[in-house]
């Protein structure tokens, strides 16, 4: 239930994640959004996954390289993050003199809590000669343990990058790696964690559509299942499956990966037709109930009374930005 007085709704705000109280409705948020970005100088970074209407006020839309490099570099004092909490504390060590706020502090990732912290240096001790890469959907805990950060973006980039006689571990998302593993032909030892929404994508029910779709090409995020690979037409990180979208003559794709995503698509090809790929349970979509936490709303709140914030130990920052800078790096001199 929302509350109506500020103080109280401050006060319950690691409780609630957010500022419950009552946003007038005759409001345009749009508009008060547009205000507060100048009146504040502050930026707001969105990921794909966002809801339409959050990506369509952002100011830079993009998968998680992209907005780390863009958190990093940005000149605003306040970074708005429109993404989960992993995302918002990678901006947080990448430029720690800026603000950043995100709109609700329990926007979590199930694939960034498969790997806890006590855990995962056990896992570390067992295997000290191993050079540890973890994937950006982790704890700033679990990036601190790491020494090399990578995006589905520039991930075969960065596995390549190590010395071919190098041990690695590579976390917390074992579908990735394993899709790693069989495009680099690098043999890692893999930490057991998924992201609930990449793992439920349903074979049987794609075979299906494919049938009633001949023509429409399957595109996914290595973060699904091997038998999902194995049927995609293209597999790459969200930037890569919208660029591909665009590019590609077909005009039908089956979509696997969140469906927020299908929101760009949609606009950079309006004459195209995006199906959501099916998950194996009943539901019809495939969204990430944490991305989805985030509203309008919730931003609109964050923005005007500048909670929740992200805070960090300055220890623990420096830790988990040496091996993302290292990323950075890397990518760099690919050219990513
Ligand atoms: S889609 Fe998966 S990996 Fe991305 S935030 Fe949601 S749970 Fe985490």
């Amino acid at each position: 239930m929302s509350v109506i007085n500020i103080d109280s709704a401050k006060q319950n705000i690691e409780k609630n994640g957010f500022l419950d109280i009552e946003v007038d409705a005759t409001l345009d948020l749009f508009h008060e959004i547009e205000r507060l970005k100048k009146e504040k100088n502050a930026i707001i970074l969105a990921h794909y996954y966002q809801e339409p209407d959050i990506q369509d006020v952002a100011d830079y839309i993009g998968d998680s390289l992209g907005l780390a490099q863009a958190a990093e570099k940005t000149e605003a004092d306040i970074i708005v993050f429109a993404g989960v909490h992993f995302m918002a504390e990678t901006a947080k060590i990448l430029n720690p003199k800026k603000k950043v706020l995100l709109p609700d502090l329990k926007a979590g990732c199930s694939l960034a809590d498969s790997a806890p912290a006590d855990a995962f240096r056990e896992f570390r001790k067992q295997h000290p000669d191993h050079v540890v890469i973890s994937y950006i959907n982790c704890t700033a805990e679990i990036k601190a343990q790491s020494d090399i950060i990578v995006t589905s973006s520039n991930a075969a980039l960065v596995v390549n990058s190590v010395p071919k006689d190098q041990p690695i571990i590579f976390a917390p998302d074992k579908n990735l790696g394993a899709y790693l593993i069989k495009k680099t032909g690098r043999d890692m030892l893999l930490w057991n964690g998924a992201c609930m929404v990449h793992e439920i994508f349903s074979l049987e029910k794609i075979t299906k559509l494919k049938i009633r779709h001949p023509k429409a090409k399957v595109l996914a995020h290595p973060e699904c299942e091997e038998p999902i690979l194995r049927i995609a037409d293209y597999i790459g990180s969200t930037t890569g499956i919208l660029k591909y979208s665009r590019e590609d003559s077909a005009n039908e794709y089956i979509v696997a990966t969140e469906t927020g995503i299908l929101h760009q698509m949609q606009k950079d090809s309006p004459h195209k037709t995006f199906i959501p790929a099916p998950p194996t349970n009943n539901c019809a979509c495939n969204d990430c109930p944490h991305m989805k936490l985030n509203t309008l709303e919730k931003l609109y709140l964050c923005m005007e009374y500048e909670t929740p914030e992200i805070l960090m130990e300055e220890e623990l920052r420096k830790a988990a930005k040496k091996p993302i800078d290292r990323m950075l790096e890397i990518s760099r001199a690919g050219g990513l």
